[in-house]
Protein backbone atom coordinates (compact mmCIF):
# COMPACT_ATOMS: atom_id res chain seq x y z
CA UNK A 1 0.00 0.00 0.00
CA UNK A 2 0.80 3.53 -1.17
CA UNK A 3 2.34 5.08 2.23
CA UNK A 4 0.49 8.26 3.35
CA UNK A 5 3.10 9.81 4.76
CA UNK A 6 6.78 9.99 3.92
CA UNK A 7 10.04 11.11 4.58
CA UNK A 8 13.04 10.01 2.44
CA UNK A 9 16.72 10.89 3.47
CA UNK A 10 15.84 14.16 5.05
CA UNK A 11 18.28 16.50 6.78
CA UNK A 12 17.48 19.78 8.58
CA UNK A 13 19.59 22.23 9.61
CA UNK A 14 18.79 25.21 11.58
CA UNK A 15 21.00 28.42 10.89
CA UNK A 16 20.84 30.77 13.69
CA UNK A 17 23.55 33.66 15.28
CA UNK A 18 25.51 30.67 16.97
CA UNK A 19 25.87 29.37 13.43
CA UNK A 20 24.55 25.92 11.95
CA UNK A 21 22.80 23.34 13.48
CA UNK A 22 22.68 19.48 12.01
CA UNK A 23 19.47 18.86 14.25
CA UNK A 24 18.06 15.79 12.13
CA UNK A 25 20.54 13.51 9.52
CA UNK A 26 19.35 10.71 7.05
CA UNK A 27 15.63 10.21 8.66
CA UNK A 28 13.85 7.52 6.01
CA UNK A 29 9.90 6.72 7.25
CA UNK A 30 6.66 5.82 5.93
CA UNK A 31 3.79 5.71 7.70
CA UNK A 32 0.74 3.98 6.05
CA UNK A 33 -3.05 5.77 6.24
CA UNK A 34 -4.38 4.79 9.72
CA UNK A 35 -1.33 4.47 11.60
CA UNK A 36 -0.60 5.39 14.80
CA UNK A 37 3.42 6.29 15.43
CA UNK A 38 5.18 7.16 18.36
CA UNK A 39 8.68 8.66 18.68
CA UNK A 40 10.54 8.63 21.22
CA UNK A 41 14.07 9.30 22.12
CA UNK A 42 15.93 11.61 24.79
CA UNK A 43 15.34 15.54 24.50
CA UNK A 44 17.06 17.26 21.28
CA UNK A 45 16.68 14.04 19.01
CA UNK A 46 14.71 16.08 16.78
CA UNK A 47 10.93 15.40 17.76
CA UNK A 48 9.88 18.27 17.16
CA UNK A 49 11.52 18.93 14.51
CA UNK A 50 9.83 15.94 12.28
CA UNK A 51 6.39 17.20 13.49
CA UNK A 52 7.36 20.39 11.54
CA UNK A 53 8.45 18.98 8.45
CA UNK A 54 5.50 16.95 8.37
CA UNK A 55 3.46 19.81 9.76
CA UNK A 56 4.81 21.81 6.58
CA UNK A 57 6.18 24.39 9.00
CA UNK A 58 9.58 24.05 8.13
CA UNK A 59 11.26 22.83 4.92
CA UNK A 60 14.14 20.09 4.67
CA UNK A 61 17.41 21.17 3.74
CA UNK A 62 17.73 17.89 1.88
CA UNK A 63 15.52 15.41 1.17
CA UNK A 64 11.41 15.36 0.84
CA UNK A 65 8.67 14.75 3.22
CA UNK A 66 5.70 13.91 1.37
CA UNK A 67 2.00 13.30 1.85
CA UNK A 68 -0.03 11.42 -0.62
CA UNK A 69 3.18 11.26 -2.60
CA UNK A 70 3.31 14.97 -3.41
CA UNK A 71 5.99 17.17 -1.28
CA UNK A 72 4.85 18.83 1.76
CA UNK A 73 5.56 22.66 1.23
CA UNK A 74 3.69 24.48 3.52
CA UNK A 75 0.49 24.12 6.58
CA UNK A 76 -2.43 22.09 4.85
CA UNK A 77 -5.54 21.58 6.15
CA UNK A 78 -5.22 17.82 5.67
CA UNK A 79 -2.97 17.64 8.59
CA UNK A 80 -3.71 19.08 12.23
CA UNK A 81 -1.57 19.16 15.12
CA UNK A 82 -2.10 19.62 18.69
CA UNK A 83 0.68 20.73 21.26
CA UNK A 84 0.91 20.14 25.01
CA UNK A 85 0.00 23.23 25.51
CA UNK A 86 -3.74 23.60 24.73
CA UNK A 87 -3.51 27.58 23.76
CA UNK A 88 -7.39 27.75 24.30
CA UNK A 89 -8.81 32.00 24.05
CA UNK A 90 -9.99 32.35 27.67
CA UNK A 91 -12.47 34.70 26.17
CA UNK A 92 -14.00 32.21 23.82
CA UNK A 93 -16.35 29.40 24.96
CA UNK A 94 -15.40 25.75 24.45
CA UNK A 95 -17.62 25.78 21.53
CA UNK A 96 -16.12 28.84 19.92
CA UNK A 97 -12.80 27.73 21.12
CA UNK A 98 -13.34 24.26 19.11
CA UNK A 99 -14.61 26.04 16.05
CA UNK A 100 -12.14 28.42 15.90
CA UNK A 101 -10.01 26.58 12.58
CA UNK A 102 -13.37 26.03 11.21
CA UNK A 103 -13.49 30.28 11.72
CA UNK A 104 -10.04 30.61 10.38
CA UNK A 105 -10.59 28.41 6.97
CA UNK A 106 -13.91 30.38 6.11
CA UNK A 107 -15.85 26.69 6.76
CA UNK A 108 -17.81 27.63 9.99
CA UNK A 109 -21.68 26.71 8.45
CA UNK A 110 -23.97 25.12 10.32
CA UNK A 111 -22.94 22.16 9.36
CA UNK A 112 -19.50 22.37 10.41
CA UNK A 113 -20.97 24.03 13.81
CA UNK A 114 -23.01 20.50 13.82
CA UNK A 115 -20.07 18.19 13.17
CA UNK A 116 -17.85 20.40 16.31
CA UNK A 117 -20.56 19.62 18.83
CA UNK A 118 -20.79 16.00 17.60
CA UNK A 119 -17.15 16.06 18.20
CA UNK A 120 -17.21 17.92 21.89
CA UNK A 121 -20.16 15.21 22.96
CA UNK A 122 -18.13 12.15 21.87
CA UNK A 123 -15.10 13.62 23.99
CA UNK A 124 -17.76 14.27 26.67
CA UNK A 125 -17.89 17.82 26.36
CA UNK A 126 -21.34 18.20 25.29
CA UNK A 127 -22.89 19.52 28.61
CA UNK A 128 -19.77 22.17 28.58
CA UNK A 129 -19.73 23.37 25.15
CA UNK A 130 -21.00 27.55 26.45
CA UNK A 131 -18.48 27.14 29.51
CA UNK A 132 -15.50 29.14 29.37
CA UNK A 133 -12.00 27.38 29.70
CA UNK A 134 -10.72 28.73 33.08
CA UNK A 135 -14.12 26.48 34.15
CA UNK A 136 -12.24 23.37 32.77
CA UNK A 137 -9.77 20.96 34.59
CA UNK A 138 -6.56 20.07 32.05
CA UNK A 139 -8.01 17.06 31.03
CA UNK A 140 -11.06 18.70 29.95
CA UNK A 141 -9.05 21.41 28.45
CA UNK A 142 -6.97 19.13 25.92
CA UNK A 143 -10.32 17.44 25.09
CA UNK A 144 -11.31 20.67 23.82
CA UNK A 145 -7.94 21.11 21.91
CA UNK A 146 -8.26 17.75 20.46
CA UNK A 147 -11.88 18.44 19.33
CA UNK A 148 -10.27 21.83 17.49
CA UNK A 149 -8.16 19.98 16.03
CA UNK A 150 -10.36 17.54 14.69
CA UNK A 151 -12.82 20.44 13.50
CA UNK A 152 -11.45 20.94 10.27
CA UNK A 153 -11.23 17.24 9.51
CA UNK A 154 -7.65 16.84 9.02
CA UNK A 155 -6.27 13.27 7.33
CA UNK A 156 -3.21 13.50 9.81
CA UNK A 157 -3.28 13.98 13.79
CA UNK A 158 0.41 15.24 15.05
CA UNK A 159 0.33 15.68 18.61
CA UNK A 160 3.26 16.73 20.71
CA UNK A 161 3.54 15.43 24.27
CA UNK A 162 -0.51 16.12 24.58
CA UNK A 163 -0.55 14.54 27.76
CA UNK A 164 2.28 15.37 29.68
CA UNK A 165 0.95 17.43 31.91
CA UNK A 166 -2.52 15.38 32.97
CA UNK A 167 -2.44 13.63 36.29
CA UNK A 168 -2.20 9.70 35.88
CA UNK A 169 -5.55 8.71 36.25
CA UNK A 170 -6.31 11.59 33.90
CA UNK A 171 -3.81 10.56 31.11
CA UNK A 172 -4.77 7.03 30.56
CA UNK A 173 -8.30 8.15 30.15
CA UNK A 174 -7.02 10.46 27.72
CA UNK A 175 -4.99 7.71 26.43
CA UNK A 176 -7.96 5.33 25.53
CA UNK A 177 -10.33 8.47 24.38
CA UNK A 178 -7.98 9.65 22.21
CA UNK A 179 -6.61 6.25 20.57
CA UNK A 180 -10.57 5.22 20.18
CA UNK A 181 -11.21 8.61 18.74
CA UNK A 182 -8.89 8.86 16.43
CA UNK A 183 -9.34 4.82 14.98
CA UNK A 184 -13.28 5.52 14.59
CA UNK A 185 -12.44 7.99 12.27
CA UNK A 186 -9.96 6.28 10.47
CA UNK A 187 -7.05 9.00 10.77
CA UNK A 188 -3.44 8.40 10.94
CA UNK A 189 -1.34 9.75 14.16
CA UNK A 190 2.52 10.75 14.78
CA UNK A 191 2.74 11.01 18.44
CA UNK A 192 5.56 12.12 20.11
CA UNK A 193 6.24 11.52 23.69
CA UNK A 194 8.55 10.60 26.69
CA UNK A 195 6.51 8.52 28.25
CA UNK A 196 7.80 4.72 26.62
CA UNK A 197 4.73 3.12 28.03
CA UNK A 198 2.52 5.38 26.69
CA UNK A 199 4.13 4.86 23.27
CA UNK A 200 3.53 0.53 23.35
CA UNK A 201 0.30 1.23 24.65
CA UNK A 202 -1.12 3.56 22.15
CA UNK A 203 0.87 2.96 18.83
CA UNK A 204 0.81 0.24 16.01
CA UNK A 205 4.53 1.21 15.65
CA UNK A 206 7.30 3.06 17.77
CA UNK A 207 10.44 4.82 16.51
CA UNK A 208 13.74 5.42 18.64
CA UNK A 209 15.60 8.20 17.93
CA UNK A 210 19.23 9.27 19.14
CA UNK A 211 20.54 12.87 19.47
CA UNK A 212 23.31 14.52 17.77
CA UNK A 213 22.39 14.45 15.31
CA UNK A 214 19.04 13.23 15.23
CA UNK A 215 18.78 10.14 13.60
CA UNK A 216 16.30 7.04 13.53
CA UNK A 217 17.42 4.29 15.98
CA UNK A 218 15.15 2.16 14.80
CA UNK A 219 11.04 0.81 14.41
CA UNK A 220 9.23 -1.31 17.17
CA UNK A 221 5.94 -2.78 15.62
CA UNK A 222 3.76 -3.85 18.22
CA UNK A 223 2.28 -7.21 18.16
CA UNK A 224 -1.04 -7.47 16.62
CA UNK A 225 -3.17 -7.96 19.94
CA UNK A 226 -1.80 -4.76 21.44
CA UNK A 227 -2.76 -2.84 18.66
CA UNK A 228 -5.97 -3.95 18.46
CA UNK A 229 -6.55 -3.10 22.08
CA UNK A 230 -7.11 0.48 24.02
CA UNK A 231 -4.41 1.22 25.54
CA UNK A 232 -4.85 0.55 29.13
CA UNK A 233 -5.57 -3.09 28.04
CA UNK A 234 -2.81 -3.21 26.21
CA UNK A 235 -0.73 -2.30 29.06
CA UNK A 236 -2.13 -5.40 31.26
CA UNK A 237 -1.29 -7.69 27.21
CA UNK A 238 1.36 -10.48 28.17
CA UNK A 239 3.87 -8.69 25.68
CA UNK A 240 3.83 -5.29 26.90
CA UNK A 241 6.43 -5.05 29.49
CA UNK A 242 8.88 -7.52 26.88
CA UNK A 243 8.44 -4.37 24.10
CA UNK A 244 8.55 -1.70 27.07
CA UNK A 245 12.24 -3.77 27.70
CA UNK A 246 13.15 -3.64 24.22
CA UNK A 247 12.23 0.20 23.65
CA UNK A 248 14.18 1.07 26.76
CA UNK A 249 17.32 -0.87 25.52
CA UNK A 250 17.21 0.35 21.93
CA UNK A 251 17.31 3.86 23.70
CA UNK A 252 19.76 3.30 26.06
CA UNK A 253 22.21 1.71 23.56
CA UNK A 254 21.81 4.94 21.67
CA UNK A 255 22.43 6.77 24.87
CA UNK A 256 25.39 8.81 25.61
CA UNK A 257 26.89 8.80 22.20
CA UNK A 258 26.22 12.67 22.04
CA UNK A 259 27.40 14.68 24.42
CA UNK A 260 25.46 15.48 27.64
CA UNK A 261 23.46 12.36 27.98
CA UNK A 262 20.46 12.75 30.29
CA UNK A 263 16.55 12.89 30.96
CA UNK A 264 14.89 10.05 29.16
CA UNK A 265 11.87 9.13 31.33
CA UNK A 266 11.64 5.69 32.16
CA UNK A 267 7.93 6.53 33.48
P1 LIG B 1 13.15 17.23 20.58
O1 LIG B 1 11.79 17.70 20.23
O2 LIG B 1 13.38 15.76 20.35
O3 LIG B 1 13.57 17.62 21.96
P2 LIG B 1 14.04 19.22 18.66
O4 LIG B 1 13.42 18.83 17.37
O5 LIG B 1 13.39 20.32 19.41
O6 LIG B 1 14.20 17.93 19.59
O7 LIG B 1 15.55 19.62 18.41
C1 LIG B 1 16.47 18.87 17.61
C2 LIG B 1 17.79 19.61 17.54
O8 LIG B 1 17.60 20.84 16.86
C3 LIG B 1 18.41 19.96 18.88
O9 LIG B 1 19.79 19.87 18.74
C4 LIG B 1 17.97 21.37 19.10
O10 LIG B 1 18.90 22.08 19.89
C5 LIG B 1 17.96 21.92 17.70
N1 LIG B 1 16.95 23.00 17.51
C6 LIG B 1 15.62 22.87 17.66
N2 LIG B 1 14.98 24.01 17.39
C7 LIG B 1 15.96 24.90 17.04
C8 LIG B 1 15.97 26.27 16.62
N3 LIG B 1 14.83 26.96 16.51
N4 LIG B 1 17.16 26.85 16.36
C9 LIG B 1 18.32 26.15 16.47
N5 LIG B 1 18.39 24.86 16.84
C10 LIG B 1 17.23 24.24 17.11
MG1 LIG C 1 10.29 18.61 21.42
Amino acid sequence: MKPLLELRGVIHVYVGDQGANLAVEGLDLSISRGQFISLVGPSGCGKTTVLSLLAGLLLPAKGEVLIDGETIRRPSAKIGYMLQQDYLFPWRSILDNATIGLELSGRKTAEGIAYVRSLLHELGLGEAESRMPYELSGGMRQRVALARTLATEPEVLLLDEPFSSLDLQIKLQLEDLVWKTLRSLGKTAVLVTHDLAEAAAMSDTVIVLARNPGRILTRFDMPEEMRAALPTEARRHPSFQHMYDLIWEKLESGHGKGEGADEIDKA
